[in-house]
């Protein structure tokens, strides 16, 4: 098994015994933690205070970003320009989103539905990896501060929901932030970690995490075996968390004060005002059994018994979610052994009650709950660093294979560090009309362009029936052995037509070479991640550019001069900037044509289907 670490200032090996921090990159807060002694501890900031960072960044004059709990003061006073929740957009195209767009103080950029979502502050645009970067490097920069020691390598976690897409996003962030990202582990399996479950040999048990956060609520089943965690069912809500128990309070006390709800909107520093108070007596109500506050002449109070019956409809949610994730890994509360609670809302004692008696067992919630997770990523870690004997390594593959996609780009699809035996498989199309034959090239590397990485083979998929560029649906499987031989089969979905090689992986390649060419690609992190922006930049303009022309041709009857003329000449500002080094300028000329365009579009799908109608006949 292949294990490195990398000194960056040196460029060298490092020893194995190097330290590997375990990082929760969360919704709201972010945190890392490592092994001191044998014992898993978060780490605080400069002022000593909380281990928390807030995942907050805000883009001030001069290029300056801040994060964590001084960007935090920003969203009220700048919401365009500071950016929260990033990790709702990471993997994610503009689809998927869509239908929270509301949600987002900033820009979310929509011009093609297909592709990954755009941040836009100010003049520049920002994927998600880009921005979760920013918070891994304060959080390697908090960790670095507190020990003075280089931190290069972490384990991260995710949601064990967190899809193929969203998983690389987030190594690519780490790699964007100069780290060394030995493992994506899911959030629940980090949880019981840190609890001590799943370290010993031989058990086999039944696990369910409960993570109730500020905006989000998740329960996964989790079924462990000889140290193998295995996710059986997760369940949750997106928009349900201790946000909706301040707004219950707030919503209380301006009924009860008989404030009309129009006025507290209207009136945002009262809104605000009554929103921290609100969450002020929440916590409050966690250790004592009421709430007293005054805003101004305005006498606030609250009980705990009327703030349990305001936020019952909310966790019975929670239970609702419970027995769905029972439901669907066909188990019983009794096959359940053990129940760990994870998220700042947990602290509210009836959350902690009902979900005892939902269970019928002891709860694990010893541990801070909003530690717990960064706790157990640090174990983990520590696994990974051979530290824990007891624990059952897996074989891992040690550099990443992907294919070559339009523009020279890496598109990784089984990511270093992934389990062997493994199997990934995902659809590709073509990008010209009529395209009959299809260069698959296998690559093996970390870079994010081909030409840096390993070329271990390619082959033609031919004979793919004439289609318009986009439609044909080829689907590419990777199946790795544990001998590491690599077999690469492309299928076009819609003709069965395909073909298949196998390759040595691992064949004519020292571990010293692989140590290099990691060494490499965190050291070209930065220019290679912009290169590609660049590179995606294009392909997107070339893509819209030639959509552009089809609609011209088609619906010219429909559009006026002017249209027609202004079409045109957003098409040529964007021909010119494909030949430009800026990718902001790309995407700004995107934008504009888009945005031109759009109400275009739609009446010429009016147009359409009136033509249709017209000539049905009865
Ligand atoms: P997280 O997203 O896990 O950091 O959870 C943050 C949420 O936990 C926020 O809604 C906080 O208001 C809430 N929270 C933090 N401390 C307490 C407490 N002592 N009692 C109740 N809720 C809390």
């Amino acid at each position: 098994m292949a294990k490195f670490s990398i000194n960056l200032k040196e460029g060298k090996l490092k020893k194995d015994s190097d330290i590997i921090v375990g990082i929760d990159l969360g919704t709201t807060n972010s945190l890392v933690a490592y092994m001191d002694n044998g014992k898993a501890v978060a780490v605080k900031g400069k002022n000593g205070k909380s281990t928390l960072v807030p995942s907050i960044i805000y883009f001030g004059p001069d290029e300056q970003i801040w994060v964590g709990d001084p960007a935090r003061e920003k969203l009220a006073t700048e919401p365009q320009n500071t950016i929260y929740s990033i990790k709702r957009l990471m993997g994610k195209s503009y689809g998927d989103v869509a239908d929270f767009e509301q949600y987002f103080g900033y820009k979310v950029i929509d011009e093609d539905t297909e592709s990954l979502v755009k941040i836009r502050v100010k003049d520049k645009f920002y994927t998600p990896i880009e921005l979760s970067a920013e918070i891994l490097k304060e959080l390697k920069q908090r960790i670095e501060a507190d020990l003075d020691t280089i931190v290069s390598r972490a384990v991260i976690t995710v949601p064990a929901y967190f899809n193929d897409a969203q998983r690389q996003a987030t190594r690519d962030a780490g790699k964007l932030a100069g780290l060394d990202v030995l493992r994506i582990v899911n959030e629940p399996t980090a949880a019981s970690l840190a609890y001590g479950i799943g370290l010993e040999k031989g058990e086999d048990q039944l696990i369910a995490v409960f993570d109730l956060g500020g905006g989000t609520f998740d329960i996964s089943i989790l079924q462990i075996q000889d140290g193998i965690f295995e996710v059986l069912a997760t369940h949750g809500d997106t928009f349900l968390g201790g946000d909706d128990f301040d707004r219950a309070i707030l919503d209380y006390w301006v009924d009860q004060k008989g404030l009309a709800p129009e006025v507290v909107r209207e009136n945002k520093k009262l809104g605000q005002s009554l929103r921290l108070k609100a969450e002020e007596a929440k916590k409050q109500l966690s250790l004592n059994d009421k709430f007293e506050a005054t805003i101004d002449d305005l006498e606030l109070s609250l009980d705990r018994k009327t703030f349990e019956s305001l936020i019952q409809p909310l966790i019975k949610r929670t239970l609702d979610s419970c027995a769905n994730a029972l439901k669907d890994a066909k188990l019983n509360v009794s096959d359940i052994q053990h129940v760990v609670m994870v998220g700042g809302s947990t602290r509210v004692p009836l959350v902690k009650q009902q979900v005892a008696n939902f269970f019928q067992k002891e709860i694990y919630d010893a541990l801070d709950p909003d530690e717990v997770v960064a706790l157990g990523a640090a174990i983990q870690a520590d696994v990974l660093a051979g530290n824990q004997k007891d624990v059952l390594l897996l074989d891992i593959t040690p550099l990443s294979l992907g294919i070559e996609t339009v523009g020279g780009l890496m598109d990784v699809i089984i990511p270093r560090n992934s389990k062997i035996p493994s199997r990934v498989g995902r659809q590709y199309t073509t990008s010209v009309d009529g395209q009959k034959n299809l260069k698959i090239a296998v690559y093996q590397g970390e870079r994010d362009l081909v030409e840096h990485n390993r070329k271990l083979g390619e082959f033609i998929l031919k004979e793919i029936p004439p289609m318009p560029a986009g439609l044909p649906k080829i689907e590419i499987q990777f199946l790795l052995n544990a001998d590491g031989i690599l077999k690469v089969k492309a299928k076009e979905l819609r003709s069965n037509v395909e073909q298949e090689i196998e390759i040595r992986s691992q064949y004519g390649i020292s571990e010293e070479e692989m140590a290099k060419m990691l060494i490499e690609s965190l050291k070209n992190a930065e220019t290679d991640m912009k290169t590609r922006a660049l590179l995606e930049a294009r392909n997107e303009a070339n893509n819209i550019i030639l959509s552009a022309g089809k609609f011209i041709k088609q619906h010219q009857a429909i559009l006026s001069e002017e249209e027609l003329n202004q079409t045109i000449a957003l098409t040529e500002v964007l021909k010119s900037t494909v030949k430009e080094a800026d990718k902001d300028a790309i995407n700004r000329a995107m934008d504009a044509l888009n945005q031109y365009t759009a109400p275009l579009a739609h009446r010429a799908m009016d147009v359409t289907i009136a033509q249709a109608m017209k000539g049905k006949k009865i």
